[in-house]
């Protein structure tokens, strides 16, 4: 990660993204992170998924009083990605506009791995402490449990 070569070789391909869109992606998420309700830890996240149409959906991070109950920016986007009716998802931006290299938690990975597109991986953009780096969700969450897991069990 954060290497050039390794970001064309992310970049591209099934993605369908390239640099330009790769950073304008990642703009979308850091103005996402603007909204963000963190009054109890003072790290604002933002996220932006490209779903497989095209469409950009955004999220922030939103605590609670009760704590355990708060929900990160990529998991507010992808939820609302999908109850727009979206179900494959290209990129996720994510943006901590206080903390340069943050990446997605455990349990968004997880989440994001239910909206993998079937010809594809999820390219995960972050903001790194040298600019702009773009991974895989594969690459964050090596051999995942997902939906084929449970098709499996069920013999299709
Ligand atoms: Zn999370």
């Amino acid at each position: 990660m954060g290497d050039p070569g390794n970001e064309s070789a992310v970049l591209g391909g099934a993605s369908g993204l390239d640099a330009d869109a790769a950073a304008a992606l990642l703009a979308t998420a850091r103005a996402a992170a603007a909204h963000a309700y963190v009054p109890y830890s003072g790290f604002p996240v933002g996220a932006a998924v490209l779903t497989d149409d095209g469409t950009v959906v955004t999220g922030c991070n939103v605590e609670n009083a009760s704590y355990g109950l708060t929900c990160c920016a990529e998991r507010v986007a992808a939820f609302a990605a999908a109850a727009a009716g979206h179900r494959a998802f290209r990129a996720v931006a994510v943006a901590a506009p206080k903390a340069l290299g943050t990446t997605p938690c455990g349990a968004c990975r997880q989440v994001l791995n239910e909206f993998v597109p079937p010809d594809g991986d999820v390219v995960v953009l972050l903001e790194g402490t040298a600019g702009p780096e773009a991974t895989t969700l594969a690459t964050l969450l090596p051999r995942s449990f997902g939906p084929t897991d449970l098709d499996r069990a069920a013999g299709t």
